[in-house]
């Protein structure tokens, strides 16, 4: 469980790059604190500077300005070799797995720990262990190339373990993974940061990956950091539009709404379509049957997802309303009461766009 001992420390940084005349900010004015056992997200779009953020965080990319502070230790003011020790701190996974194809898999988790002060079986019982943590210790004389996707990035993560680092960072690890690959790498990442109390960065462009292992999110667009809470503040209460977007099509909702506007609802349909969010213990509440016995009002349920995160249950609604119009209100006021977020859907809006 993360506590508030933040671990990464960001403030005010700024990256630009001068490419030929054009200058470009692909990092402005972030500041973010990671707290030690933390899995945290940060999402946006291709482009909004993420990686070149993470970068940030070991040096693999110098800002322009800020400060950057690890494990409480200045990073801008290490010398090289200190930075080298430093960074031995941050394991680091990437999209492409990034392995050596003429290394097996033994060779290639082997290969960090080329300089340690290991002794050979100390060195050799590490690997076995690590392959054994990912799962692959049937694979170890396999090269690269005769292993999937989902295998080399368990490779990948094994590498980034060999010297035992308290911080991941992991670079759309998931991105050039099938879905269920993704969620078994995503699981392991999970379970690697429970069991071995690392903390974890990810990026990604995917809301569903966020879901999945993340506490706590930050939002990218053009260089800045646009929103930040945890999974449930910003899956529960997105602000901007880019979360909402995100959360949207993780959800589901937005494919439904294209569904019911397509089926013809709006023509039909005399009543009003809401959009509701909850929380928590109010999703046992038997809503629909409710506002028929209080108000003679019908719901008919045209959407529901419900998601568990972080050990909390968030549910999404969409129902079709009808009945006398003041008794709909009324239903309405109910639902707000009972500390359901109510949005109504105009369809003769969406309809004319
Ligand atoms: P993301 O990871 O969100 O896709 P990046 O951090 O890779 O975004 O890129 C942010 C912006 O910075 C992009 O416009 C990209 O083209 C630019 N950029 C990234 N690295 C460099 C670099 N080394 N030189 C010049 N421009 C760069």
């Amino acid at each position: 469980m993360a506590d508030s001992n933040p671990i990464i420390k960001l403030k005010d940084i700024d990256v630009t790059f001068h490419n030929e005349n054009k200058t470009i900010e692909a990092v402005k004015d972030i500041s973010l604190e990671v707290n030690k056992g933390d899995v945290f997200g940060i999402i946006g779009y291709s482009g909004a500077g993420k990686s070149t953020l993470v970068r940030v965080i070991n040096l693999l990319q110098r800002p322009t300005a800020g400060e950057v502070t690890v494990n409480g230790q200045d990073m801008l003011a290490l010398n090289s070799k200190e930075l080298r020790s430093a960074r031995k701190n941050i394991g680091m996974i990437f999209q492409h797995f990034n392995l050596m194809n003429s290394l097996t898999v033994y060779g290639n988790i082997d290969f960090p720990l080329r300089d340690s002060k290991l002794s050979k079986k100390e060195r050799k019982d590490k690997v076995e262990h690590l392959l054994d943590l990912v799962g692959l210790s049937d694979r170890a004389n396999n090269y690269p190339s005769q292993l999937s996707g989902g295998q080399k990035q368990r490779v990948g993560i094994a590498r980034a373990l060999a010297n035992d680092p308290e911080i991941w960072i992991s670079d759309e690890a998931t991105s050039a993974l099938d879905p269920k690959t993704t969620t078994e790498i995503l699981d392991l990442l999970g379970r690697l940061n429970k069991q071995l109390g690392i903390t974890v960065v990810i990026i990604t462009h995917e809301m569903d990956a966020i879901k999945q292992v993340c506490n706590r999110v930050a939002v990218m667009e053009n260089g800045q950091l646009i929103e930040e809470g945890s999974l449930l503040t910003i899956f529960g209460q997105p602000k901007q539009k880019l979360t909402k977007d995100f959360v949207d099509t993780s959800t589901q909702i937005k494919s439904a709404l294209e569904e019911i506007e397509a089926g013809g609802l709006a023509k039909d349909f005399q009543g009003r379509l809401i959009e509701l969010k909850f929380t928590g213990d109010v999703t046992n509440e038997p809503i629909v049957v409710g506002l028929y016995k209080r108000f003679n009002v019908s719901a008919s349920i045209m959407f529901s997802n419900m998601e568990r995160l972080s050990g909390t249950t968030i549910g999404i609604m969409l129902l079709a309303l009808s009945g006398d119009d003041d008794k709909v209100a009324e239903a309405i006021k109910y639902l707000n009461d009972l500390k359901i977020n109510v949005k109504e859907i105009d369809l003769s809006e969406s309809e004319s766009e």
